[in-house]
């Protein structure tokens, strides 16, 4: 645990990433336990961030016992809308309690809330909105925290996802774009203070030893196993990357040149997405459920992420959101599915993918 082959990975990793700190740890969502415990949030706190992903994006706020407060997503993207997190924050300033995104509670309790920061997620691969989203944070005093579980590999006018806000975290489950072969996850910083604090609220808040606790921490190691099958795995990265473009390509090109009433997912220019996955959207439910039996009887695995958007999560509840506080999210999540996408995938493989899908 934490030997010289983690030591040997991070290095390679903030070399990859070109960021100053890469600070591995036990999976990707405790690398994001582990930046909010660093920035100090709790009870009172209120941070922003998509209804649209995952749910350890919101489940960390929760631990904390902080309140996230939930934005919705941009439909081009899936990622959360710039325009509308700006409106939430100014609600949440001025209790203007006829914003959705503010938890259905009683006044009262919401003024007790402390805005404080903003996870984003770079769904499906594809980076999201940083440069608005940064200005935005910068303008109210705010954090930025993105979770580039699905991200990493991806990049935006050559600076790489996972460094696009002041703390990144990425994750290395298997179905990420850079998985290992258990759980695993990283954070990345240009910040020393910060990099300090991950170091040691990952070995239970750790002081100059290791029987000196100065602070509270969690149990948040990478095992020298993972990180011995992640050395060579990133060695061959940017060629899987690559291969994951085209087979994006190819997908784009075959399905655009069919009858099939599907949008493909759109990469702003400048942009560039590790294709974690590539999801489509159907005109409908019903239209989707139709194409979805057709890949199963063809043998071909489908997935939906995410069914269920996260304001909608029993676990959640207490938040007070309901059906149609999030238009575009539940939207989506009524829509869309995906296909298998990964760098090992041949052109005849994707052409039998999107035959399955057209008959
Ligand atoms: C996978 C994922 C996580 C959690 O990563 P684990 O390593 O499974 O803990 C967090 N956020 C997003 C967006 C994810 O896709």
């Amino acid at each position: 645990i934490l030997g010289p082959e983690v030591t040997e990975l991070e290095n390679r990793l903030s070399k990859f990433a070109k960021v100053k700190h890469a600070v591995t740890c036990s999976s990707g969502t405790d690398a994001l336990l582990i930046a909010l415990m660093a920035k100090g949030v709790g009870p009172g706190d209120a941070i922003f961030t998509t209804p649209f992903s995952y749910f350890a994006t919101a489940e960390v706020i929760a631990l904390l016992g902080a309140t996230p407060i939930f934005v919705d997503i941009d439909i081009s993207t899936f990622n959360i809308d710039p325009v509308a997190l700006k409106s939430a924050i100014l609600a949440l300033n001025e209790n203007d309690i006829s914003n959705k995104s503010l938890p259905n509670w009683s006044l009262k309790k919401l003024r007790g809330l402390n805005p404080k920061g903003i996870i984003t997620v770079d769904l499906f691969g594809l980076p999201a909105d940083h440069d608005r989203i940064n200005a935005i944070a910068d303008e109210h005093d705010l954090f930025v925290l993105e979770d580039a579980a699905q991200g990493f590999g991806g990049e935006v006018n050559g600076s790489c996802a996972g460094t696009l806000a002041e703390v990144g975290c990425t994750s290395f489950f298997p179905a990420k774009p850079l998985g290992c072969y258990g759980d695993g996850g990283a954070l990345f910083t240009n910040d020393d203070d910060l990099a300090s604090l991950f170091r040691s609220i990952r070995v239970h808040g750790r002081g100059v030893n290791k029987y000196e606790n100065v602070r509270l921490g969690v149990t948040g190691r990478l095992d020298e196993l993972q990180a011995a099958v992640l050395i060579p795995k990133l060695s061959i990265f940017p060629d899987e990357l690559k291969s994951r473009q085209r087979v994006a390509a190819s997908y784009q090109r075959l399905i655009s040149s069919s009858n099939l009433d599907v949008i493909t997912p759109k990469v702003p220019d400048g942009y560039l997405s590790s294709w974690a996955q590539y999801s489509l959207l159907a005109s409908d439910q019903v239209e989707r459920q139709k194409i979805l039996s057709k890949l199963k009887k063809a043998g071909v695995p489908t997935m939906i992420y995410y069914s269920k958007p996260l304001h909608l999560q029993k676990a959640l509840s207490y938040l007070g959101y309901k059906v149609g506080d999030f238009p575009f999210s539940e939207q989506v999540s009524e829509r869309i599915f995906s296909i298998p996408m990964h760098p090992y995938l041949d052109e005849n493989d994707i052409s039998v993918i999107v035959e399955a899908m057209v008959h």
